[in-house]
């Protein structure tokens, strides 16, 4: 399983904020578009962030809550 793999480099690799892992092609060229926070109408806050792979040119969504990221097809 390669999975375990990559959850424990990405635990590594926390502590720089900037430098997110692209989990698709594994280059480090993923570009924030923006950040979607939920309104406060819906209980807790949900932080939604949306990226851009340079590398592979690769669409995420990623949940910072946990630590989730879904592709975005086009
Ligand atoms: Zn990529």
């Amino acid at each position: 399983m390669e999975i375990a793999v990559r959850q424990s480099s990405l635990e590594r690799s926390r502590g720089s904020h900037d430098s997110k892992k692209c989990p698709q092609c594994r280059a480090e060229a993923l570009v924030m578009l923006r950040r979607h926070v939920s309104p406060p109408q819906w209980g807790a806050p949900v932080v939604t962030e949306y990226y851009d792979c340079e590398y592979c040119e690769a669409s995420y969504q990623f949940s910072p809550a946990d630590n989730r990221w879904r592709p975005i097809y086009h």
